[in-house]
């Protein structure tokens, strides 16, 4: 048995300063039982705890780690940087060059706005939606997740999944009364929607690949639809590719779909682990944001030096050929740890597009937040213990994604599914 006990000792010592010990949710291990693990450093695919353990790691700051921890080139870029000095709230040419990263990589971002976190690029796009249909009402999908803002703080996945939440005290009821929510992949519950109230909403926010109750897609006939009712009713179509932007495919889920949003969000891997979020699309939407129109948007560390750093050096090392390796690993190892549940009689549905991918203790079919939430939680609880135990760092929780890093070979992948056969022995012994 590894030994946890540094970790546990950080965790009350947090507990006295934060709520919960944690900045955010889900990382306290609340709904798998136990302590979270305090973490000392990561190289590559790896991290180590506080107490010298070593795991491969798939949660990979929840996304952003394309390249794994520590990347050679990532840090030396940022060494560099800090150097020149951390913030000037003045612009430099970096935030151009990342703009003109980004743009070459996702074209319908014509113009952007950076700001720093996937919350805050959400709550934007939203704003912008509003300002110029003006119109109030916006459509989310239940278990979708947007970030904390107050309007999209409404059946949301993530940790409101986790923790079994609708809404959250103090959201004002006048906005969550103009969340409409929908389950996801239901045409016909969007059409009907669009019959109702097509004239009033200002936008749709849709995660095209969800990641926020696992990895479930949306389908091609769900997202045309949306694009469909949104053209016609003169409402947005937002694709929050916070998670998917450069994980589901290299040119993002849009790519996957050939379907064209007004607006993108994204987030996640576009900083390189450092606090980066975007917001952008149709460039006569755009025009309408502070100070080249009247849409309120600041920040004072928007467009950050060291942010913009993490961001451009690691979308410089990124390429189709390197998302063509990460994909077929990935494939690989959905295909070891779906044949290891069934070797050991545990019914299972794995999901995986490009670089996310997640595992349902569930027979299937898992196509929305209702099929998600009929999974085995209390064995998804036992088997992320038995996985710490065998070396392996998943999300702790049945409501989240997985991710696959460039630092991830066949070596790691073996291990991984050495591990998940382990921990269904172990599980099973109980
Ligand atoms: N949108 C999506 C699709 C996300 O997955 C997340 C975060 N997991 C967010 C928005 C919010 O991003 P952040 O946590 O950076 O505020």
């Amino acid at each position: 048995m590894r030994d946890f006990s540094n970790s546990k000792r950080a965790f009350a010592e947090a507990d006295k300063y934060m709520p919960g010990g944690v900045n955010s949710p889900v990382r306290a291990f609340k709904n798998v039982g136990g302590d979270p693990l305090f973490i000392a450093k990561g190289k590559g695919a790896y991290i180590e705890d506080i107490d010298h353990n070593k795991y491969i790691d798939y949660v990979l700051s929840w996304g952003p780690l394309i390249l794994g921890h520590a990347d050679d080139k990532v840090v030396a870029d940022l060494q560099d940087a800090t150097t020149r000095g951390t913030s000037y709230g003045a612009p430099t040419e970096l935030e151009t060059e990342l703009a003109e990263k980004i743009q070459a990589i996702v074209p319908s971002l014509e113009e952007m706005r950076m700001v720093s976190s996937g919350t805050e690029a959400t709550m934007s796009a939203i704003r912008l939606a509003r300002g110029v249909t003006k119109r109030d009402k916006i459509v989310k999908f239940i278990g979708n997740y947007h970030g904390h803002s107050d309007s999209l703080l409404v059946d949301a996945g993530s940790g409101m999944a986790t923790f079994d939440i609708n809404t959250s005290p103090g959201v004002p009821n006048a906005l969550a009364y103009d969340t409409l929510t929908v389950a996801y992949n239901d045409v016909e519950g969007v059409k009907s929607l669009f019959k109702e109230h097509g004239k009033e909403i200002a936008c749709v926010i849709v995660e095209p690949i969800a990641g926020n109750m696992g990895v479930i897609p949306g389908t091609q006939e769900f997202l045309q639809t949306l694009r469909d009712e949104t053209t016609k009713s003169g409402s947005l179509l937002i694709f929050d590719e916070v998670m998917s932007g450069f994980r589901a495919a290299y040119h993002g889920a849009q790519s996957l779909y050939h379907i064209k949003p007004d607006l993108t969000t994204l987030g996640k891997v576009v900083g390189g682990g450092l606090p980066v979020g975007v917001f952008g699309g149709r460039r006569d939407l755009m025009e309408n944001i502070t100070p080249a129109g009247k849409i309120y948007h600041a920040g004072t560390l928007s467009g950050n030096p060291l942010a913009m750093t993490g961001g451009l050096s690691t979308l410089n090392q990124l390429s189709e050929d390197l998302y063509t390796k990460m994909t077929a690993n990935t494939k690989r190892l959905m295909a070891g740890i779906k044949q290891a549940a069934d070797d050991h009689g545990v019914p299972m549905t794995v999901h995986s597009v490009g670089t996310m991918w997640s595992y349902f203790f569930n027979a299937g079919p898992v196509n929305n937040f209702d099929d998600v939430k009929a999974s085995d939680t209390a064995y998804f609880a036992k088997f992320f213990k038995q996985l710490l135990q065998q070396g392996i760092y998943t999300a702790p929780s049945q409501f989240e994604t997985n991710f696959m890093s460039s630092k991830h070979t066949d070596v790691e992948i073996d291990k991984t599914i050495q591990a998940f056969n382990n921990a269904f022995d172990a599980v099973q012994k109980q």
